[in-house]
């Protein structure tokens, strides 16, 4: 059951709760819904899942719960500036094998170079704050 562990609730963060209802729509029973619910909004944010026992119920529910097609897309969003910041720091190391450091022709060229260097840092420093930010709600 651990694959469809149900995800904290989009707008608040805590976990949702779980209610079983038996499915007897013709008088006998037919197997189960479970219903994920958060009750942080006055339209509290609920979804159903149908299955013949209770866990199948349940993984239905959640995999309604855990489909976020928003927080998807930010996610590919962050990751995809961190591959950007990866391949600007691994050119950037490429190109400063060529700075002689000792060079007093190359120092406005070294200046640049830090500065290249530090914006590349607070880069990954404000997309860090920003992962730890969402992964701690
Ligand atoms: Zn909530």
């Amino acid at each position: 059951m651990s694959s469809h562990e149900p995800k904290p609730c989009p707008f608040c963060g805590r976990n949702p709760s779980v209610y079983y209802d038996k499915n007897t729509c013709t008088g006998d029973l037919h197997g189960f819904y479970a219903t994920l619910q958060c009750t942080c909004l006055d339209d509290a944010p609920s979804v159903v899942g149908g299955g013949k026992t209770k866990t199948e119920a349940f993984n239905d529910a959640a995999q309604q719960w855990n489909t976020r097609p928003i927080e998807d897309r930010l996610n590919a969003i962050i990751a995809a500036q961190a591959q950007y910041i990866d391949r600007l720091e691994s050119s950037f190391a490429v190109a400063e094998q060529y700075i002689p450091k000792d060079s007093s022709f190359w120092e406005p060229r070294i200046g640049t170079a830090k500065l290249i260097e530090s914006r590349i840092n607070e880069s990954r420093a404000a997309l860090d704050a920003l992962r730890a930010e969402v992964s701690h709600g």
